[in-house]
This record gives C-alpha cells, sequence and structure tokens, in this order.
C-alpha cells in the first residue's frame, strides 16, 4: 500500500517541526494565512503511522464551520479507513483530487495549545511521526460528549507563555483544597519541604530530586506539594511506577483530597477514561495520580509533577514513540512553567548526576519515620548451599527457617523472585536439548498452573510433550525456578500458612491487584511471594521478614544497567520489612555474594554504589556522560536484515561525518569530535523475536538533539532501511 499514490502529502509537513503551534501558516494562493481564511476547504491530517508526513483532506461543506486543528477525524487511507489528527486547516493544495473526511470524532480539540508543544517535543527528541506523538498522548477508545464543558485548547493554536497562564480557555473552577489529616512534620521533612514549595512559589520549571530512603515520609511531602499548587489554582499529577500500587497511593491522596483525585491507569474501562479526562481537560479535577501515561493527562495550569520511584524502568514505553515519561515530564514542566519532583531512595544514576551538579537540586530525607531503622540484612551464599545440600530447592537453610520463625509469631513474610512462571528452562535428560520458542531465539518458561510451556516474549504457549522432541527418547527436567515453584515450595513447607503469590499471572484481571493488596493489609495473608512487582512501594506495617530468593536474576543480563538494577531490586524490595513496630530482617540470596550492587544493597550505601557507578560510566563513556541511541532493524531474512543493517551503518556515518562540525585534534573522525560515535551492526541480544530477525546499531551522542536530525532523514519518510523497518530507540533501557 502506498498512500502517497492517492494523496500526495502535504508539500509543508516537514519532518521534526510538524506543530502548527511551532511554524509559520501554511501557503495559499494569494499568501494569505490560512488562519483568517473564513471557511478553509482543506484539512491537513496525521496518522498514528511511522511516516514523516501528513495528507489533504477535503472538508465536506457541513463540517466546515466546526472542524479545527487537534481534533480526530476518520479518513480513507489506502484500503481502509484510519483515525488521524487535524493539524491545520488550509485553503489551497498541491494536489487536485483530494478525498473526503468521513467523519469528525470530537465535539472540540483534544489536543490544546500546551499538548502541540508537547507532541512536537516528542516528535523531534524520539524520533517519531507528529501523528505517532499525537496519538500517545489521547487515549484511545476517548469520546469526548458534545458541549460539556469549555473547550480543551483554544483555537487556533497560540504562543504559549511559559509560566502556563495562557493555557486553556476560560476560568477555572475554584475547587478549593481539603485541608485534612494535618501531620506534623519530622524535623527531616521539615528541611525537606521549603526547597520544593519555593520552586512551585517561583511558577518557573524547576526540578527538584527528593532522595529519601524506603519509608522516610516522600509521600507526605508529595501530598503537601500538591495541596501548594492546588491554592495557587494549578493543578498537579503524580506518576507511581507500578499499577499495582493504585490502590495504596489513591486511598491516601483521596483520604487527603477527597473526590477531586482522579486516577489513571491502563485498565480503565474507556467510559471511566473520557469521563476523567473530561473532568481534567475542564478544570473539575486537578490532581492526577496514575502510571506513565498520565504524565499527559490534560489538566489546565499545570504547576506540578511528582514522579515517585523516578528510577523505575516502568516508566520508559516500549512501542514507538518509546518515551520515557520523566523526560515527557521535565519537557511539559518547562512548556508550563511547572515545578518537577522526582522522588527515590536509589535515584537513577541520571537522575542523580544532574540533581547533584545544580545547587539545590537533591533534597534528602537520609532517615525512617520515627526512628525506625533500616533493616538488617544478611547475604546467603548460595555456592556454599549447593554443596552442602543433595535436595535442592530455591529455599537455603536459613531463609526456611526464618520464615518458619515469622509464621510461628503470626508475622507477615515477603519473597521476592523476579522471574515468573515454574521453571525456566525444560530440557531433555538424555540429549540435553532445551524446549525453545519456535518464533523467538529463547528458551520456553514451563508454568505449571496452566500445564504449559510459554514463551514470555511473544506468548507462543504449548503443553510440554511426554518425550523430548529432538531426540524422541528423553524425558524433560525442568530446572530453574520461578514464583510459581517458590510458591509451591512453601505450600510443601508451611502447609497451614496462608500463602499468595502476585505477579503478572495472578493480577491479569481486572480489580485483582486490589484484592491481593487488601488481602496483605488485613493479614489474611501470611507469606507473599512475587516479582519485582511487590519489591516497589507497598507499606505493610506487620512484615518483618523479606527474602531475595536471588539476587542475580538482572546481574547476568548483558546490560550495563545490570548492577544498577540489582542495586535497586534489593534496596526496594529490603525496604518492604520493618515499616512497623517490629524491626525487620533482609535476607538475600546470591552466587556473587562479594559483588558491588549487593555488597552496598545490604549496606544501605547509596551514595557508595553510586560512587562507584559513576566512575565506571565515565570511564566507559556511558550515561549519563552520553547518550544512547539504538538502531534496530527488523526482517524475516536474516540476511536481508543483516545487509540493510550494513546499508544503514553506512549511510549513518556518512552523514554524521558530513553534518556535524569537526572539532580541532587528530586522528578521531570528526563524528567522534562532535560527540557522536556509530557501534555495530551487531546482533540483538535476542536475535530473533516472533519470527523477525533482529540486527542493531548503537549511537553514542553527547546530544540527542545533534543526531536526531540526521538519523530521521536517512530513514525519511517511512523508518526504514532498504524496505525494512526500522525501530529508533533513544535512551533505551
Ligand atoms: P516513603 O514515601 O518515603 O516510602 P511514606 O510517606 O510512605 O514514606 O511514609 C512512611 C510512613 O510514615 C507512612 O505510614 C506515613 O503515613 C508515615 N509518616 C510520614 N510522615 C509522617 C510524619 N511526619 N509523622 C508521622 N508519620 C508519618
Ligand atoms: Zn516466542
Amino acid at each position: 500500500m502506498d498512500p502517497s499514490k492517492s494523496r500526495v502529502a502535504a508539500g509543508d509537513a516537514e519532518p521534526g517541526t510538524p506543530s502548527p503551534a511551532r511554524r509559520p501558516r501554511p501557503r495559499t494562493a494569494d499568501g494569505v494565512a490560512a488562519r483568517q481564511d473564513p471557511r478553509p476547504t482543506i484539512a491537513e491530517v496525521a496518522f498514528n503511522l511511522p511516516l514523516d508526513k501528513s495528507f489533504h483532506y477535503l472538508i465536506p461543506e457541513a463540517m466546515r464551520q466546526t472542524l479545527a486543528p487537534g481534533m480526530r477525524v476518520a479518513a480513507p487511507f489506502g484500503p481502509r479507513e484510519r483515525i488521524g489528527f487535524v493539524l491545520k486547516v488550509v485553503a489551497e493544495s498541491p494536489v487536485k483530487e483530494l478525498k473526503e473526511i468521513r467523519r469528525v470524532l470530537d465535539p472540540r480539540p483534544v489536543i490544546g495549545e500546551e499538548q502541540w508543544a508537547l507532541a512536537s517535543w516528542l516528535s523531534t527528541y524520539y524520533c517519531c511521526s507528529m501523528g505517532e506523538a499525537l496519538a500517545t498522548m489521547v487515549p484511545g477508545g476517548l469520546r469526548l460528549r458534545a458541549g460539556a464543558g469549555p473547550a480543551a485548547s483554544g483555537t487556533p493554536p497560540a504562543v504559549l507563555v511559559p509560566d502556563g497562564t495562557a493555557a486553556g480557555g476560560g476560568g477555572l473552577p475554584s475547587a478549593s483544597p481539603v485541608p485534612t489529616g494535618v501531620v506534623m512534620l519530622t524535623a527531616h521533612q521539615r528541611q525537606a519541604l521549603p526547597p520544593i514549595l519555593e520552586a512551585l512559589e517561583a511558577k518557573r520549571f524547576a526540578s527538584i530530586l527528593l532522595f529519601g530512603v524506603t519509608g522516610s515520609g516522600k509521600t507526605e511531602l508529595y501530598l503537601q506539594a500538591i495541596d501548594r499548587a492546588l491554592r495557587q489554582g494549578r493543578s498537579a499529577i503524580c506518576l507511581i511506577p507500578e499499577i499495582a500500587l493504585t490502590p495504596q497511593t489513591t486511598d491516601r491522596f483521596v483520604e487527603r483530597f477527597g473526590g477531586g483525585v482522579a486516577v489513571w491507569h491502563s485498565r480503565m474501562s474507556a467510559r471511566a477514561r473520557s469521563r476523567d479526562w473530561m473532568r481534567m481537560s475542564d478544570g473539575a479535577c486537578r490532581i492526577v495520580v496514575g502510571a506513565r501515561s498520565a504524565v499527559f493527562a490534560p489538566v489546565q495550569r499545570l504547576g506540578l509533577i511528582i514522579i515517585d520511584e523516578e528510577h523505575e524502568p516502568t516508566y520508559k514505553q516500549e512501542d514507538a514513540p518509546r518515551y520515557h515519561a520523566r523526560e515527557v515530564a521535565m519537557a511539559r514542566a518547562r512548556l508550563a512553567g511547572a515545578a518537577v519532583v522526582l522522588g527515590s531512595a536509589t535515584p537513577s544514576v541520571e537522575s542523580y548526576y544532574a540533581a547533584a551538579r545544580r545547587a539545590g537540586g537533591v533534597v534528602t530525607l537520609p532517615e525512617r519515620i520515627a526512628g525506625r531503622g533500616l533493616p538488617a540484612a544478611e547475604v546467603i551464599d548460595m555456592r556454599e548451599e549447593m554443596s552442602s545440600r543433595r535436595r535442592f530447592g530455591p529455599l537455603s537453610a536459613r531463609l526456611e527457617r526464618a520464615l518458619a520463625q515469622t509464621v510461628e509469631r503470626g508475622e507477615q513474610a515477603m519473597l521476592l523472585l523476579n522471574r515468573r512462571g515454574f521453571a525456566r528452562v525444560a530440557q531433555c535428560k538424555t540429549c540435553g536439548a532445551v524446549e525453545r520458542c519456535a518464533r523467538c531465539s529463547v528458551p520456553l518458561v514451563y508454568h505449571a498452573g496452566r500445564r504449559e510451556l510459554v514463551c514470555h516474549y511473544c506468548n507462543f504457549h504449548e503443553p510440554p510433550r511426554e518425550l523430548c522432541r529432538q531426540c524422541r527418547k528423553g524425558y524433560l527436567s525442568f530446572r530453574g525456578s520461578g514464583t510459581e515453584r517458590v510458591e509451591s515450595e512453601l505450600h510443601r513447607l508451611f502447609p497451614v500458612a496462608s500463602i499468595a503469590r502476585m505477579d503478572r499471572d495472578t493480577t491479569a484481571r481486572r480489580g485483582s491487584h486490589r484484592e491481593l493488596y487488601e488481602a496483605v493489609k488485613t493479614r489474611q495473608v501470611n507469606l507473599l511471594v512475587g516479582t519485582q512487582m511487590i519489591a516497589k512501594g507497598f507499606d505493610f506495617p506487620q512484615v518483618t521478614l523479606v527474602g531475595v530468593v536471588s539476587a542475580d536474576t538482572a546481574l547476568n543480563l548483558p546490560d550495563f544497567r545490570a548492577g544498577e538494577r540489582t542495586f535497586d531490586l534489593l534496596t526496594q524490595m529490603a525496604g518492604r520489612a520493618g515499616r512497623g513496630e517490629r524491626p525487620g530482617r533482609v535476607l538475600i540470596q546470591t552466587f556473587c555474594p562479594g559483588h558491588y550492587a549487593i555488597q552496598a544493597a545490604k549496606a544501605h550505601d547509596y551514595l557508595g554504589f553510586y560512587a562507584q557507578e559513576i566512575r565506571m560510566r565515565r570511564a566507559l563513556r556511558l550515561p549519563p556522560f552520553v547518550h544512547l541511541i539504538e538502531l534496530t532493524v527488523l526482517g524475516s531474512s536474516l540476511p536481508r536484515v543483516e545487509e540493510a543493517a550494513q546499508w544503514l551503518a553506512g549511510r549513518l556515518r556518512r552523514a554524521l561525518a558530513r553534518r556535524l562540525p569537526a572539532a580541532p585534534g587528530k586522528g578521531a573522525t570528526r563524528a567522534a569530535q562532535a560527540g557522536a560515535v556509530l557501534l555495530g551492526p551487531a546482533p540483538h541480544r535476542i536475535p530473533r523475536l516472533r519470527r523477525a530477525y533482529r540486527v542493531h546499531l548503537l549511537l553514542k551522542a553527547r546530544s540527542v538533539e545533534a543526531v536526531t536530525p540526521i538519523v530521521r532523514r536517512v530513514l525519511a519518510p517511512g523508518r526504514k532501511a532498504k524496505g525494512l523497518p526500522v525501530i529508533v530507540n533513544v535512551d533505551p533501557l
């Protein structure tokens, strides 16, 4: 399908700067700007496609008075119909035979002034099309009722005033904050709050890193900062990393602020989503709590964005445009003149590095509330455990004993294993062959509950065969424990205890997160086993024991962030223990007891870990000293993928050398001097996924903005290399 055959791309839809808010009005026959034309007849539409082009359509007579930029329309596109966003309305087109728009979806624009600018930034920074950027910002099933509330945007878009006062039309209803639950702040909290409030009062962009150990009272500071934003007549967004945390956090927000809180996450029904969207965009709702995509919540007069557990990888979206909510939050806050508060007990190396370079950039809460100590952590060397036991289960003798004591005392324990399923590998006892996914180059994981072998990448699943499919003689053995295996081990060891498992498999149903959360909170569950889902943010005061079944799940990945991930996960998990009156205990099982990430986590020593990590990053020229841009070529034939990747590497190397200004110096190429180095092509860590071969290139650059225009031009217009699709991942995790 080549859509440009029937509808020529709009002549002025230059990739990279497609926002009508940012560029001159379109050309017309007599040079008069289109916005002055009383009845423009042509709409320029961008679609959610990896295509740096927009398309002209005729506006049917009946729609001419009402159609405006920022509305969604349905229009014929190739053999089908697509939903797109109207970028602008114009009077003339170079294309003679235009097709007509079929339907208008929105009674008023769903894209406001600030959103135009943000979409433009998204498109530029993340190398995606304007259509992809806009589609990311507006939830799929959104239906706006006609006539309700003021328009989400004043059209046509005007220049954005940096302090955000220009955003939105109409006055905001003065929903007054509800001052309930007055809390006496601790001494540390009293020191940490003023810099945050000052940033709000300044009504200019500012970002503050709130570095506070687990249980140090960060959330209380969030609530007070939000209260201040509300009193200023502004709105606040609080991002949380994991949907599993939603009930707990929303309870605290609702308790403090009443019904003015919207909860925004991926599992809402389209109806609830549409209702909340309207409440936000008409100013009725000024507090939003939600996962990643809530960073796009259409609240008016944004004053504050909080990113709780800012180091969490869940803030990175893994589909186009592959944005990181933290970067989007920064960009949006710059546009709105808002403050950003990044909270974490284990800040990302990038955030800490950036914040520590600014005076007052880091605010610290060094202690837990009420003088509670951080739990004592012990490292269990599993190599010794292996040599001293005949039957080898996932739990060491020491962890088993500690669990038994916890159950006896009627306390609660949490066990972390960041791998779901029963067994990681199903292997033939005779020939050694491992069951693999037919579509991906990865082993299948055995799920005992479903009695199936499952691919965790493409979801392929089949019941295990009795005999090995290779030699047809041997039986399968199952190795490498997952959460299911640990759960069944717990049932065997503690038949009378109440045991629950929390991972993606047990929380697939809507409402299941809350049920599990309530069950643990009300102590119906004694032992909770789970993946990283249970490591984050839960505040269960009766949990006195935390066990890490394997600290090594991330350590062995070929990823420069392996140490950081491990440190984060262990620290966060340890933070779940001893949050109440009774002290907590943490047991960490590992085969690498000497690793600096494990040692630092045991000592609760973030700064020690950071010092080692930043030295390594600087020496190896890794983030935060450079940005990475990963380009992955996909295709069904390996030779073609390799050929395309070679072609792409050659084109990029030449373009980088040509376009980046040369710095004086000898030896290094001009591109290297300007801070851009291209590595690869090399096979991907998972060389085949969903039947597609994957070869990737890695670009290291000092500035993303300096290189993405070059990448974009080489891949234009359809983000392809020799006809094969290319995934562009800016700042990959
Ligand atoms: P964090 O977000 O840093 O993990 P929280 O804000 O959840 O910490 O605080 C931990 C616990 O301490 C919570 O139960 C919270 O209600 C309580 N808390 C926070 N601040 C105070 C305070 N100033 N006085 C008494 N209790 C507090
Ligand atoms: Zn697969």
